[in-house]
């Protein structure tokens, strides 16, 4: 129910904990952070229940240094209120990490597909079908996270807000909309993207709405916006900036 996501200077954890702290007042069951760091397996963490419960199994880790990743307070539409049914999801090898909010319509028979071609499942979420179908397009056509994100945009029924990390582009967040609410903003220190703006507030409150069949991607010192056909309509964005 809650997105937050960060690629920047500082370590990641800090400002995805805080920020999905900011996000607990739209209900959740559970949690779960994924941060990674390049050259390095992603560190994945979850827990059922309250927040705090991630946020102690998170410490228990001693220091983790990354300073990109992704995490999500999850309000359980498909599935039970689990661990493993808590985000992120992951396709085979942590090759594509992933969170979302909303609901795929269609996540059955998609999720046929993905198990005709040899796709192995491990929770009853509807967002592992989604993470596992960008998975898909990505290595079928040997093509971006662009034209994967939006081959799944155009594909998957119902509503999301999503945000991916690539094994390939470990120094970038990806992200994309359809339905749910999602912004992001940038400061001095790096990007950031969440579902709500008290999420990222404390870091700038010069924020994008992204709109409804658009996906992008945050690296530490820059945003980019793609439409369906995979142009960058980065210029065509307006900064808002919020009076709090
Ligand atoms: N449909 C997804 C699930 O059940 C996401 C729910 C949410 O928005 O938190 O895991």
């Amino acid at each position: 129910c809650g997105i937050v996501g960060y690629v920047g200077k500082n370590p990641a954890k800090e400002i995805l904990l805080d920020g999905l702290t900011k996000l607990e007042y739209r209900g959740y069951d559970s949690a779960g952070i994924a941060l990674r760091n390049k050259d390095a397996e992603p560190v994945i963490i979850k827990a059922e229940g309250i927040l705090k419960n991630l946020i102690d199994k998170v410490n228990a880790q001693g220091e983790l240094a990354a300073t990109s990743g992704i995490a999500h307070t999850r309000w359980a539409t498909h599935g039970s209120q689990s661990e493993i049914n808590a985000h992120p999801h992951s396709s085979s090898d942590n090759f594509i990490l992933g969170v979302h909010n909303g609901i795929i319509e269609n996540f059955h028979e998609l999720k046929e597909k993905l198990l005709h071609n040899g796709y192995k499942f491990y929770s009853d979420t509807d967002t592992e079908v989604l993470i596992k179908l960008v998975d898909y397009y990505y290595k079928k056509y040997k093509v971006g996270p662009v034209d994967a994100i939006n081959k799944v945009m155009v594909r998957a029924r119902g509503s999301f807000a999503i945000a991916l990390m690539f094994k390939d582009f470990p120094d970038e967040v990806w992200f994309a909309k359809k339905g749910s609410p999602l912004i992001v903003g940038k400061s001095k220190d790096g990007c950031y993207l969440a579902s709500d703006i008290p999420a990222i507030l404390k870091h700038t409150n010069e924020i994008y709405y992204v709109e409804d069949f658009q996906c992008g991607c945050l690296k530490e010192k820059s945003l980019t916006f793609y439409d369906l056909n995979g142009d960058d309509v980065t210029s065509t964005m307006e900064l808002k900036t919020i009076e709090w």
